[in-house]
Order: structure tokens, then sequence, then C-alpha cells
């Protein structure tokens, strides 16, 4: 344990990246803002990750934290950025207010990102069962290329 500055035991909980409405709404392009801030979904097939699969990480659109590695990106054809898992710590999950969902967020800033489902035996491109599809809105990501 260290009790040095910068110790942050508030992470556990609440956000790190605490903004108001008006300071996201001013961060934000219009999209992002309607999907990270207030839960919207993009049109299946529209996002600009959808069909993408070039080597990075994919970052947090509102906070900048890191949230999915490429290598755990697979193509679902289900319209939206799939991801098998999340980078450790990165995303937290609560039931949806529709009552049977799961809304994945971004633990940093509690930007909505999607949707993460289980056990529906989907397979990868190598066969591997899926365990679970994180299904994630573009608009809420930014990709950073590996160097
Ligand atoms: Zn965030």
């Amino acid at each position: 344990m260290s009790t040095s500055a910068g110790n942050k035991p508030e992470e556990q909980n609440a956000p790190s990246v605490n903004l108001s409405d008006d300071e996201w709404k001013k961060k934000l392009t219009d999209e992002e803002y309607r999907i990270l801030r207030k839960k919207d979904t993009e049109y299946p097939g529209t996002g600009k990750y959808d069909k993408h699969f070039e080597p990075g990480t994919y970052e947090c659109a509102g906070c900048g934290q890191n949230l999915y590695d490429s290598s755990s990106k697979f193509d679902s054809h289900c319209g939206w950025p799939a991801f098998s898992s999340s980078l450790a710590g990165s995303v937290k999950r609560h039931k949806d207010e529709d009552g049977y969902r799961i809304e994945i967020l971004c633990r940093a800033c509690d930007g909505h990102l999607g949707h993460v489902f289980e056990g529906e035996g989907i397979r990868d491109s190598n066969g591997k069962i899926i365990e679970e599809r994180h299904c994630v809105n573009s608009a809420s990501l930014k990709f950073s290329k590996k160097n």
C-alpha cells in the first residue's frame, strides 16, 4: 500500500473524470455527447470502427482512458465494434434501465460505451468460442495506432 501523493482512493467507485453536463457538451462533438453522456446508440454499420482492424488501442473518446486492445476485437457482423474483453479495470458494468441488458461504461468518466452480452456461443475468426461480446459504439472510442 502506497500512501504517496497522487493516490486516489475514490477511483474505485466515483468517476475520476467528473465534468458538468455543460463542460461535456463543450468538450465532445454532438454525436459523442449524445452517446457517451445520454446513452444513445449509433446506427448499426455506420460507426468508423465497425470494420476497423488495425493493431492498436481503443481509448475512451470522452476522457482518453485506455479501454480495449485491438487483439480482443473481432468481426461480430452486428454492425458495431465488438470486443471479447476489455483492458483490466477500465470498464464497469451495471444493469441497463431496460432491466435485462448489461450496460458498459468507462470506469474513469462514466461515459456510456454500449452493452455486454454473454454466452451467445459465437466464435471469432480462429473458431474460438467468445465468452462475452462487448458491443461498443464507435463514437465512444478513439483509436490509437500501435507504433
Ligand atoms: Zn472515459
